[in-house]
């Protein structure tokens, strides 16, 4: 292997490390901030992904608020429970974890979340504000990226980034951050609909894989130098699995996440930073 590991279980530690003096300092004017979760239904990955949330949360002391509903919940029931969680002034932030089960209507039940809680950054209103480069929660996923580069100080200003994936939880925000005013990134989305795919990855200095496919990314893809983000989290009978095939392109590239313990440890971090941001906001 040739390529700088880009190890987010350090960056994750790092910003914990850095939340742990403001949540002391929140303490200290009385207040405690508070993570609610709502998982519905009985999905296997979104299960694991609410535990170690809330077991994050639970080690630096935020306030874990689980509410776990069945998956025949009404759309209804659902929307009544984000309302008392808006309403509750224990809860800072709000998570959702996506998708719901078939049957309810995720959009809906985001748009019910107060955006002054929106720990996820996800609500329409927060990723307006990303656009219009406004402060507020900012998705996490895309923002732990953002960390990762910045701790390994590789400079996105004037480089040519292609982002593959365009989903509104990952590729498509982030896209927007890396393009903005603050990151000055070149930026190209890419998606299922882009033609010669590996002649435009060869011409990234930053390349994200945000796909959910496993090992699509592979050497002859990969420009010598690049930096390469593995977003993706693919189950197969091999274990987990990112988008990238990380043997081979960690012979070419300058830089790489590894999966597991890439990008994953950096949106919980995130999604705790979001929440310690909007109780400070708050106290
Ligand atoms: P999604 O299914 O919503 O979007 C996938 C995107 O990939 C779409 O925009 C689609 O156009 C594009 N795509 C599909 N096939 C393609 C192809 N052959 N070539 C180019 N583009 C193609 O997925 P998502 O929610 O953005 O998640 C993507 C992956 O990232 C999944 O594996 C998911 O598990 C993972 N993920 C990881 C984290 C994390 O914290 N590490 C967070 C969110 C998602």
């Amino acid at each position: 292997m040739y390529a700088t590991l880009l190890d987010g279980t350090e960056v994750a530690a790092a910003t914990k490390d850095a939340l742990r003096p403001r949540i002391e300092s929140l303490a200290a004017s009385g207040v405690a901030p508070g993570l609610a979760t709502i998982l519905v239904g009985d999905d296997p990955a979104s299960e694991v992904y609410v535990r170690n949330k809330r077991r994050t949360a639970s080690e630096l002391g935020i306030v874990d608020v689980h509410h776990h509903l069945a998956a025949d919940v009404t759309q209804g029931q659902l929307e009544d429970l984000i309302d008392r969680l808006n309403e509750d002034p224990a809860v800072h932030g709000i998570l959702l974890q996506l998708p719901l089960p078939a049957g309810l209507d995720g959009e809906a039940a985001v748009d019910r979340i107060d955006p002054a809680k929106d720990a996820d950054g996800l609500h329409p209103e927060n990723l307006g504000r990303l656009i219009l480069d406004r402060p507020g929660p900012t998705p996490c996923t895309p923002s732990g990226i953002l960390r990762i580069l910045d701790h390994y100080e590789i400079r996105t200003e004037g480089a040519h980034a292609v982002v593959v994936g365009r989903s509104f939880l990952v590729g498509r925000p982030l896209a927007v951050m890396l393009g903005s005013r603050s990151r000055n990134a070149t930026v190209t989305l890419a998606h299922s609909r882009t033609r010669d795919l590996p002649d435009l990855v060869r011409t990234a200095d930053i390349v994200v894989a945000a796909v959910g496919q496993p090992r699509l990314v592979t050497r002859d893809w990969v420009a010598d130098g690049a930096t390469v983000i593995d977003v993706g989290i693919n189950r197969t009978e091999d274990g987990l699995v990112g988008d990238v095939d990380f043997d081979s392109v960690s012979e070419r590239a300058g830089a790489i996440t590894p999966v597991p313990r890439g990008v994953g440890p950096m949106t919980i971090a995130m999604l705790m930073e979001n929440t310690v941001s909007i109780a400070e906001r708050r106290a």
